[in-house]
């Protein structure tokens, strides 16, 4: 096995992981002239954004991904690689075989109370905020139920936001912080658009061609984890970006930290157009997945649908994590951001190692700020 390595090319860089930090990081050396190999554990690159491909559909394997951004460098960016489509997020939410769109807009307080003016919506909201307002008082809210209801009243929060928030954090509003809801925007349009960045969409021909084309003319291997090989991936290489864990990258020596992660059931079904939507939340507390993901609807529009015979789709349950699992979202809450600042110590004392992403910044970053990061490395470094 060691043996393998004696012949090699050396690198200015070794990339662990391919995900889009890596990737992007790799694309910009190699514009700079510069050697990369990227290595990844897992048998494919693209980290999460990889879809695997079911009869003809791209399924988003780790999750629905839908790229969006204000940010015109990284649009142009990822547009010069690989055009992007027209899709728009608009999720609707399904109580108990009620349905409502999302973000909560007009359209939503005409479905919940009839109201057709901006003027009779805020009348309705402002009614139940003061209601409660009656009954808490002064005293700032003490929990994520009592926030909520200020910000949205009861009709909302009790149809949309109780039965979600509670399946996805996997304990009653009561016992969530107030801080997780501050930011809840009502809009007073009939506009159904979840994001208000000016550009969304999803890569023609889908995520894999954009990872593809960051990856172009570069080594890669697969099914190679850095710790299983580590002191040899190192000297193959000048500088290591680093993309994994960083818990992992320190041996978990002050402790490991936590996340959240999510689990799919993922259904071929013989049917052109199961719920005419790319995504139903169901927002009640019964259900005991949160959404249902149909995967055609983020790449074929209007009659294009039925080309295709069949659609698959995903249920989506939010799951405890346990060590061993994929680690999903962070959990920036105190411990763990206590932790993560005892390894970015260390990680900042490093000469010839960089840390980027979200798994080694432990910081939920979205695709477009992923890549500006990348980017922003790549410039300082290169
Ligand atoms: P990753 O994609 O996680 O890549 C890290 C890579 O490193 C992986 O391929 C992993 O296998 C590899 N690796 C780790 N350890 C090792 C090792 N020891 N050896 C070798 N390789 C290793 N963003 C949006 O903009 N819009 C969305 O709608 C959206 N939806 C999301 C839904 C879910 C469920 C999740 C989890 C994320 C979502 N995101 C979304 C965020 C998006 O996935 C990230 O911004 C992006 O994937 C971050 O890229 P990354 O390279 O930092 O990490
Ligand atoms: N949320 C909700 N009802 C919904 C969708 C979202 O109450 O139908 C709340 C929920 O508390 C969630 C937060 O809004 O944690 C953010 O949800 P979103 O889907 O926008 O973000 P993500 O799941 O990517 O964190």
């Amino acid at each position: 096995m060691h043996t393998f390595y004696v012949h090699m090319v050396h690198y200015d860089y070794l990339i662990v992981g391919s995900g889009l930090f890596g990737a992007t990081f790799a694309y910009h050396a190699k514009q700079a002239g510069k050697q990369c190999l990227v290595i990844d554990k897992r048998p494919h690159v693209g980290g999460n954004v990889y879809c695997e491909q079911i009869e003809g559909i791209h399924v988003h394997t780790y999750g629905a991904h839908i790229f969006h951004t204000a940010n015109k460098d990284v649009w142009d960016f990822v547009n010069g690689l690989v055009p992007f489509n027209r899709y728009t997020n608009s999720p609707i939410a399904n109580y108990k075989g009620e349905l409502y769109n999302l973000p909560f807009n007009m359209n939503t307080f005409y479905q919940m109370w009839g109201v057709r003016t901006p003027e009779e919506a805020a009348a309705r909201i402002n009614e139940q905020i003061e209601d409660w307002k009656l009954k808490i008082g002064d005293r700032e809210p003490a929990n994520l139920e009592e926030q909520a209801l200020l910000l949205v009243g009861r009709d909302i929060y009790e149809k949309l936001i109780k039965g979600y928030t509670e399946k996805q954090w996997g304990r009653p509003c009561t016992e969530l912080p107030a801080f997780i809801i501050r930011r809840l925007p009502l809009r007073f349009v009939y506009d159904n658009n979840y994001f208000n960045d000016p550009y969304q969409g999803i890569p023609i021909g889908g995520y894999n061609m954009l990872i593809e084309k960051l990856l172009e003319g570069i080594d890669v291997r697969l099914n190679c984890d850095f710790f299983a090989e580590r002191n040899e991936l190192t000297a193959l290489a000048d500088t290591i970006v680093y993309t994994g864990p960083i818990d992992r990258f320190y041996d978990y020596r002050f402790g490991q930290l936590q996340y959240r992660t999510v689990r799919f059931e993922t259904e071929v079904l013989d049917t052109p157009n199961r719920q005419g939507n790319a995504v139903i939340n169901y927002t009640d507390r019964e259900t005991p997945f949160t959404r249902i993901i149909e995967h055609k609807h983020f790449e074929s529009f209007g009659q294009a649908v039925y080309d295709n015979p069949k659609t698959v789709v995903s249920r989506e349950y939010s799951t405890e994590w346990q060590p061993g699992m994929e680690p999903y979202y962070p959990v920036n809450d105190a411990r763990n951001t206590a932790l993560y600042n005892q390894y970015k110590t260390l990680a900042d004392a490093e000469s010839n190692v960089l840390f980027g992403g979200r798994l080694a910044e432990y910081k939920y970053y979205d695709m477009a700020p992923t890549i500006e990061r990348a980017m922003a490395l790549a410039k300082e470094r290169l």
